[in-house]
């Protein structure tokens, strides 16, 4: 054995560079570490972690397939990756190990310390790319400072986008069928299953979304009773579907797209730099992932401590029908639409006034697609102590966002059950009409105009 490629949040093989470079140079084992305890300090979803086994299951047959040998090792944290990985390379006389970078502190601390251990031991460590189209760190003002907002940081990208314009390496194995059997470690709850991890279904996923509805993507993507949006989200997280190669396929229905930012299409594009952007965020700050603020100026801001409180917004039961369906939403899916993450983190943060971080856990240990940049960035933008380019004032309403965004109470109604009857009229706030038909419906936990005044008067230190 020479080669020897570490599969982390990478799990693909067709898209994965950092795969067929090692492949091309005659890698044929790879390896994948079950790090439960790493992944529970790092408040990983169960149904996350299902996805995940279900994923590895489906990639060492797959692997199997065409010649190459997935080892499955069990190494509870960090610390103990290394160490295994090191005795497999010994024992197996691997020369080089190639791997996709992740870019969260704990993750780069691991790489250099292995980069370096390995090197003692003269084996070359190679790591590449995979999980981003811009290498964070590469997009950066003209005096080479990264962007603290997203608009000058979308330009840069556009701009440079000719260094990493989407090409694709095809598959250079033809199939020769070795045996490999799931190993116990891999068992899966199947809390998951709702989320196919086979290819096909996932290639005929991106391609419906890409024929079907990306066109329609600006108009429908705000409302949450239409599946408007690509749900690739886990996917991504997981490395499962490369955003490269999906670009690249819509860079081949619409070619000129990318100096197009006014047509529709172009929106979906928008959030993809949204992510490439809170990438370069974790990469250039690291302090981020340790849970500080992205701006300090609102280090002073006092949070309340409400644990009841905090369990109504958790439960969904704040008596806030757009929230609580929301909540529920993500209790029940493990999923939640982008713009409902606004408006239950901008409900937390501002009208309860929790802190950022006990809600960014929370989502962490529920969310299916749990990923520490994007989700950061998101608690942080809405909570106003990250790179919103709006000051603390933005302060959803939501009650006018349900009345936008949900105008006949569709997703409400799915959700809270307890509101099916209530009229279009009332569904946004029914408390009203609940004075009259009694509910177990919860009542408002706080009053909107007076929750907006006093988040308000805590970002001005008042
Ligand atoms: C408070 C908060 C927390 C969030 N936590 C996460 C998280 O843990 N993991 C996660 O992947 N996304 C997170 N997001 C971003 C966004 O809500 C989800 O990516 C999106 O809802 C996923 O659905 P989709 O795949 O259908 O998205 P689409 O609308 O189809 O978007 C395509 C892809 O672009 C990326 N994307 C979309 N919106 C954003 C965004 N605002 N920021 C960064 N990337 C984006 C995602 O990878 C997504 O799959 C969070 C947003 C907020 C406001």
């Amino acid at each position: 054995m020479k080669g020897l490629y570490w599969f982390r949040r990478d799990l693909r093989y067709f898209g994965n560079e950092a795969l067929i470079y090692a492949i091309k140079a005659g890698t044929r084992n790879a390896v994948f570490f079950v790090s439960k305890s790493q992944w529970a300090e790092h408040d990983a979803a169960a149904i996350q972690v299902d996805l995940i086994l279900r994923r590895v299951a489906f990639l060492g047959k797959a692997l199997a397939r065409y010649g190459v040998t997935l080892h499955i090792i069990e190494a509870p944290d960090f610390n103990l990756q290394q160490e295994a990985l090191i005795s497999f390379c010994e024992e197996h006389d691997v020369s080089e190990v190639y791997a996709n970078a992740e870019y969260e502190i704990n993750e780069r601390e691991r790489d250099v310390n292995i980069a370096n251990s390995l090197s003692a031991l003269n084996m070359a460590f190679y790591l590449y790319d995979g999980d981003v189209i811009a290498k964070p760190g590469t997009v950066t003002t003209n005096s080479g400072e990264m962007f603290k907002v997203f608009t000058p940081f979308k330009k840069a990208w556009l701009k440079q986008r000719e260094h990493y314009f989407p090409s694709i390496e095809p598959w250079p194995l033809a199939e020769q069928q070795i045996d490999w059997a799931v190993p116990n470690c891999l068992a899966s709850s199947g809390e998951s299953s709702k989320w196919p991890v086979d290819d096909e279904t996932l290639y005929e996923l991106v391609d419906r979304f890409i024929t079907e509805k990306l066109m329609d993507y600006s108009a429908k993507r705000d409302f949450p009773s239409i599946k408007g949006t690509s749900g690739l989200s886990p996917y991504f997280a997981l490395g499962i579907v490369s955003v490269k190669q999906v670009l690249a396929a819509i860079l081949q229905a619409y070619p000129d797209l990318l100096n197009q930012p006014s047509r529709p299409e172009f929106s979906w594009i928008n959030e993809l730099i949204w992510r490439e952007f809170y990438r370069h965020l974790i990469f250039t700050w690291p302090h981020l992932c340790k849970r500080r603020n992205f701006n300090n100026k609102y280090d002073f801001v006092v949070w309340r401590s409400n644990q009841h409180e905090f369990t109504a917004w958790c439960e969904g039961k704040t008596g806030y029908p757009l929230v609580d369906a929301a909540m529920r939403q993500l209790n029940q899916t493990g999923w939640m639409h982008n713009r409902l993450r606004m408006v239950v983190a901008s409900f937390l943060t501002k009208h309860l006034l929790i802190d950022w971080r006990l809600g960014e856990k929370y989502f962490m240990s529920k969310l299916i697609d749990g990923d520490l940049a994007s989700n950061n960035g998101g608690w942080q933008w809405a909570a106003s102590t990250g790179c919103d380019a709006q000051p603390y004032f933005r302060i959803f309403n939501p009650i006018t966002q349900s009345e936008k965004f949900d105008p006949k109470g569709t997703f409400i109604r799915k959700y809270v059950t307890e509101l099916k009857e209530v009229p279009d009229k009332y569904i946004h706030f029914p408390h009203d009409y609940l004075v009259l038909k009694p509910s177990d419906y919860p009542k408002p936990i706080v009053d909107h105009k007076l929750a907006r005044e006093r988040a308000l008067a805590a970002f001005k230190g008042e």
